[in-house]
């Protein structure tokens, strides 16, 4: 019976810790392929994966440098100008 009770929460844990990592690497694809990660995230699965990874975009460089700011600086600076 013991037995029974850890082969069924080992595989309870195994399980969700493989359903958070295909999580994580469904939206870590997701802003890869939407060229999102300057943008500010877009849902729950997208925060907390950047959470987790502990990313996090510095626009220092966008503000020295204007000519060469991300897109989501660009579109702030023409929101500003308008
Ligand atoms: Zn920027």
């Amino acid at each position: 019976m013991l037995y029974t009770v850890i082969v069924a929460l080992s595989l309870t844990a195994g399980l969700a810790a493989l359903s958070a990592f295909v999580l994580v690497v469904h939206s870590i694809r997701r802003e890869d392929r939407r060229r999102s990660l300057t943008l500010s995230p877009r849902g729950a699965l997208s925060s907390g994966t950047r959470r987790i990874l502990g990313l996090s975009v510095d626009h220092t460089a966008c503000v020295i440098h204007p000519e060469y700011a991300c897109p989501t600086c660009l579109e702030l600076d023409t929101e500003v100008r308008v």
